[in-house]
């Protein structure tokens, strides 16, 4: 037993709580007209997930719930609840021994699906109980005056409700499902298709980008190499060199300040000589004028003393001769003494005069002195007899003036010597000064040369400052261009002597080389990181979508092998599932007709048909392209063919109502019988039939539910009689329906 329960809470006429209850394999449901009965077998419908008001009798979802009456009111929302036992797992992935599928509706039309008091969807109560052979097709809820049903279906439906019958229905709800993933999928492929695309030039141009990028990776690395060799030559370079210059240095600069301290000495000493030297002249110069003072004096008394030897010798003749007569000359102290006085004066005035004008003067003043001094003199006529006392007096003078005289030459003497002393000492001055003068000479000569020497180191000294500044630079712009391990060129392998050996035009060729590099590392590009990331992250991107592209092409082609694998098993059941039904359709058309013979038969509509044809008589006419442009339905129908005992009839449209309802019964119990649904609802399905059908219906609906349960809706005794549960359905004055359990005897009556 599958179905248990149903529970009916607002549902129509339905306004209170009416619970049925499954017991036995055929229950009926019985009552007057209007009563609510075949609201019971829409509640089936309903919450097994049908979608079409218009089969439930309603305009809208609100027509669904209670309405309420003149005694109820109206409620806001309806439930059906129907309840399956699981005990034996029936539905799939559902580990509970009870299912219970509920639907709700509210007044806002919206719909709640719940499987086991969890809310789902729609679509999950489909798949559940497509997995128990209740398609949504409703082959196994036969409404009232819809037994016919299947006979006035078009090939296509009828086909459909076969389908369902079979159990089918999961596999083309799987189609379809598959279907929509295909479609999704292509769609997905032509999206990520217009995706890679629109990346694909984005892509070219950063993969350009790129190969510049890493051209210019390339080119730093060998910049990087070289710069290593460069710098660390250069540094070995202008260490060298400062040193080797400042050592250069040193000396000249040694000498030249002691040259400079030298000839500031010797300037010093020039600036103090002059005052001496013209001293030592001026000193010479006085010896010289008292020289000459002396010789005068030594002229003047060897003068006087020849005057006087003359004297005495012409006073000794006059003394030998006869009375001789000589001139006395008297002259007085006083006047010797003023002339002294007078001379004195003069020599006073000459001595330190050097004017020769003011000399000539002082000299003629001297001549007019002595000169008066002569005139003073009175000459005396001496008697010879004075003679001898003259004489004598002459001689004494003489004496006295050849001392003076001797006096004089001592004075000279020492006079000379003192003079020759003091030219001696100028003589040595000059010489000094000549040779000072030499020496400055040679000094500033030799001060001039180191000067120029210390300039050109100076200047060598600048020029290596300026290399200086140009290894820090150039440092800086290899930190620039090719990063931190810039500074690591000291690592660089490389011999200082080796390289102190090699000729400097050799590293200037490097230098050129260099800014050669980083011209052509500029002309490539600058930074490549962002183009990196950027390429990275487009090739990742394009590489995702080629993927997925991939993996797209490979579930669409999956998805395609299982649609071909469903079909086929779909089209093998079908055929076989037709084949199991034709033998049941005949079996029980022939118990009710009493012969006769009925079948199915699958065919094919007109226009494909037509193309088929068209199709086999040439095989490049593509059925494929032929299908897909009709309109037309395309898929095999299945036609119903019968033929009545004992009548020439042929074709449904020629059968009366009643032959109708039988025919149908006889394919529904057919179909049923094939692949029974857990259930089936007849809902007055045995109303044409009479007495005497209403037995074999009676007997076929008890062989029936030995392998599906069965709720009947009858006016029918017999059907009653045939029942293990009997429902009755009434309503009173307020309008509701309720239920109420019945025995056959009561049901009978009931049901009138
Ligand atoms: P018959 O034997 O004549 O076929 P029945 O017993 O099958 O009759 P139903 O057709 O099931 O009767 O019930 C119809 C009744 O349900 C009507 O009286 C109708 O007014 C009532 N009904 C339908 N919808 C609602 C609703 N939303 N609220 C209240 N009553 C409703």
């Amino acid at each position: 037993m599958t179905l248990k329960r149903l529970e009916i809470n607002g549902f129509k006429s339905f306004g209170r709580k009416a619970v049925l209850l499954f017991d036995a394999p055929i229950t009926a449901v019985v009552g007057p007209n209007g009563s609510g009965k075949s609201n019971v077998a829409e509640a089936f419908r309903w919450v097994l997930g049908e979608q079409s008001l218009k089969s439930l009798r309603g305009k809208k979802g609100e027509d669904l719930i209670f309405n309420g009456s003149s005694s109820l009111g109206r409620l806001s929302r309806a439930s059906v609840s129907v309840t399956f036992d699981n005990s034996k797992r029936a539905f799939a992935g559902i580990d509970f021994d009870e299912v219970n599928i509920t639907r709700e509706v509210f007044r806002d039309g919206t719909n709640e699906y719940s499987i086991n008091n969890s809310k789902v969807r729609l679509k999950d109560i489909l798949a559940l109980l497509a997995g128990i052979s209740l398609g949504s097709s409703g082959h196994h809820i036969i409404s009232q005056g819809e037994a016919d049903r299947i006979l006035n279906a078009n090939l296509v439906e009828r086909r459909a409700m076969i389908e369902d019958a079979l159990g089918l229905k999961i596999y083309q709800w799987k189609l379809e499902e598959s279907e929509k993933k295909l479609t999704k999928t292509r769609e997905n492929i032509k999206e990520a298709e217009i995706l890679r695309r629109e990346i694909a030039p984005h892509l070219k141009f950063l993969k350009k980008q790129m190969e510049k990028v890493e051209k210019a990776k390339e080119l730093r690395a060998e910049l990087a190499t070289f710069y290593s060799e460069y710098l660390k030559r250069e540094g070995f370079y202008l260490a060298y060199t400062r040193d080797k210059l400042k050592k250069e240095l040193a000396i000249p600069k040694e000498i030249l300040l002691a040259t400079e301290e030298k000839l500031s000495a010797l300037a010093a000493k020039e600036v103090s000589a002059p005052d001496e030297a013209v001293e030592e002249k001026n000193k010479l110069r006085e010896i010289e004028a008292t020289l000459r003072e002396g010789q005068a004096k030594k002229d003047d008394l060897s003068r006087r003393l020849g005057r006087l030897e003359g004297m005495i010798e012409l006073k000794q003749r006059e003394s030998r001769s006869a009375t001789p007569t000589v001139d006395k000359l008297t002259v007085s102290r006083d006047d010797l003494k003023r002339l002294e006085a007078e001379l004195e004066g003069e020599w006073q005035k000459a001595k330190t005069e050097n004017n020769p004008a003011v000399l000539k003067r002082i000299l003629q003043n001297i001549r007019q002195i002595l000169g008066e001094f002569w005139g003073g003199f009175k000459l005396h006529q001496l008697a010879p007899t004075d003679n001898l006392e003259m004489i004598k007096e002459l001689l004494v003078e003489k004496q006295e003036k050849e001392k003076a005289l001797a006096e004089l030459e001592r004075l000279e003497q020492s006079r000379q010597e003192e003079y020759q002393l003091a030219k001696q000492r100028l003589e040595q001055r000059e010489n000094q000064e000549r040779e000072e003068e030499r020496e400055s000479y040679e000094l500033r000569a030799r001060r001039g040369e180191l000067a120029a020497v210390v300039r050109t180191l100076e200047g060598k000294l600048e020029t290596l400052a300026v290399e200086e500044e140009n290894f820090k630079r150039e440092l800086g712009e290899a930190g620039v261009l090719i990063g931190r391990e810039a500074l690591n060129y000291e690592d660089y392998p490389l011999d200082e002597q080796e390289a102190l050996s090699e000729k400097r035009a050799t590293q200037e060729e490097r230098h050129r080389r260099l800014e050669r590099l980083k011209i052509r590392l500029e002309d490539i590009g600058g930074e490549g990181v962002d183009v990196e990331k950027e390429y990275d992250e487009v090739l990742a991107r394009d590489g995702y979508l080629e993927k997925e592209l991939l993996d797209l092409a490979t579930s669409a082609d999956s998805l395609e092998q299982v649609m071909s694998e469903l079909r086929q098993r779909i089209s093998d059941e079908f055929k076989a599932g037709v084949k199991k039904i034709n033998s049941e359709f005949q079996k029980f058309f022939e118990i009710l007709f009493g012969g006769g013979s009925a079948s199915l038969s699958l065919v094919i509509p007109e226009k494909r048909r037509s193309r088929l044809d068209l199709a086999s008589s040439d095989d490049l006419a593509p059925l494929g392209e032929a299908m897909e442009d009709s309109d037309e339905p395309t898929e095999e129908g299945i036609e119903i063919i019968v033929s009545l005992p004992r009548k020439k009839i042929k074709g449904l449209a020629m059968l009366s109502g009643g032959e109708r309802a039988l025919t149908s019964i006889a394919l529904l119990f057919a179909m049923s019988q094939v692949n029974p649904p857990p259930f089936m609802i007849l809902d007055e399905t045995d109303a044409a039939l009479d007495e005497a059908n209403s037995r074999k219906y009676g007997d076929m609906i008890e062989n029936l539910s030995q392998f599906s349960q069965l709720i009947l809706i009858t006016h029918n005794r017999e059907t009653m009689s045939r029942a293990g549960v009997l429902y009755g359905v009434t309503m009173g004055s307020d309008s509701v329906s309720r239920l109420i359990s019945l025995k056959l005897t009561e049901a009978e009556q009931y049901a009138k």
